[in-house]
């Protein structure tokens, strides 16, 4: 067993993106630090993320998920053995010096690959904080006609909360072969993501559109035909959240949405008046990792509790409440949120967590604007 460890540890230090090359994956685009396409598995156009920075890959259809050694049992439909052969070459007897450069060489990729995800990662929070610098007050510009649209009105939300400001003039970037390229340029919603210590680490941006239905850009890269997200998250938002109701806010209540319509909906409604409302910037930061293998095991909402930098609510709070949007998938939501919850229960001993849903196939925001009659 002792010479198939350091092929493991070789295999799994190699850069996923030469795993990638290696496998000839085709349609996977750049976006940011993430490889985004069709799933070897399952294809589609855009459910399959590789994550460069932390080297691991994910389906969000089929759910298919893990690092090299996963990717490549995978793609060639191979088993954990062949697959293992595949990257690392057949198991054999080394000299005792071979294992050593073998094992000093996987140490040196895994330095690199760390080194590099650690720069990416902080020239990311350099540029949310120049973003955020140069936002401008919300107060009386798109921001608040967009708003309003969403059902937000200014009699019930008087003052925009602090962590909002306003962009006049956004680009929107996508990822080419060297650099970025502007595709898109306008105004823009930005929403402070701050960490579990409080500091900004990351900016929310909506691009906005007023003369569309719902208030939001239509982005179309002219190079692919495809449309944007018009939400886009810079810097690092892990365990981050968007303070809706202040920043020095405490109150033993939180009510937490994924997104800030959706959070500002619940805020203005009156329900849990006094609660701490944030959102939490997407559900994936919300859940965090999960169980996902075994039996029974995919809908059971079991977090991953290595997972350390998933959202977990401050101290003061002995309620958490999840906003469930009933627009998304219910039972992998559900799944999710209850992830999430269990994480933060097991974490902050004594605290309740709840999820509360909207109706099917309504998000809360549209509940507020009043589809829910429909
Ligand atoms: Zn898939």
């Amino acid at each position: 067993m002792a010479e198939s460890d350091h092929r493991l540890a070789e295999a799994k230090a190699m850069p996923i993106e030469q795993v990638v090359n290696l496998l000839g994956i085709q349609g996977l685009a750049r976006a940011g630090h993430e490889l985004v396409g069709p799933c070897p598995a399952c294809g589609g156009r855009d459910r399959f993320g590789v994550n460069l920075r932390k080297g691991v890959f994910l389906c969000r259809r089929c759910e298919a998920k893990g690092g090299t050694i996963d990717l490549v049992m995978l793609t060639l439909g191979m088993e954990f053995k062949a697959a293992l052969e595949w990257l690392s070459g057949p198991s054999q007897e080394l000299s005792p010096e071979e294992r050593r450069k073998r094992e000093k060489r996987a140490e040196e990729n895994r330095l690199v690959n760390e080194a590099r995800a650690a720069r990416e990662r902080a020239e990311a929070i350099r540029m949310a904080r120049e973003i955020w610098a140069e936002g401008q007050p919300p107060e009386g510009t798109a921001v608040r006609a967009y708003l309003s649209r969403r059902g937000i009105a200014e009699n019930l939300l008087p003052a925009l909360p602090k962590c909002i400001r306003f962009a006049p003039a956004l680009p929107f970037t996508v990822k080419v072969d060297k650099g970025w390229e502007v595709i898109h340029c306008g105004p823009a919603m930005l929403a402070a993501v701050q960490g579990p210590n409080g500091v900004l680490s990351a900016v929310h941006r909506t691009w906005l559109d007023l003369d569309q239905p719902k208030g939001k850009a239509i982005i179309t890269d002219p190079k692919t035909g495809e449309i944007q997200p018009s939400k886009k998250v810079i810097g690092s938002k892990k365990g981050g959240a968007i303070r809706l109701s202040g920043h020095m806010h405490q109150a033993s209540v939180m009510v937490m949405g994924e997104g800030i319509e959706t959070t500002l909906s619940a805020m203005i409604s009156g329900v849990d008046a006094g609660a701490m409302f944030w959102a939490g910037v997407d559900l994936g930061n919300m859940a965090g990792r999960r169980r996902t293998r075994g039996e029974g095991v995919k809908f059971a909402g079991l977090p991953d509790l290595e997972d350390d930098e998933a959202f977990v609510p401050p101290p003061c709070v002995q309620r958490l409440v999840y906003v469930m949007d009933g627009d998304s998938e219910p039972r992998l939501t559900r799944a999710k949120l209850m992830s999430g919850l269990r994480r933060a229960m097991l974490k902050r001993p004594g605290l309740k967590g709840q999820i509360a849903s909207a109706p099917q196939g309504l998000d809360l925001n549209d509940v507020l604007m009043g589809k829910a009659n429909d």
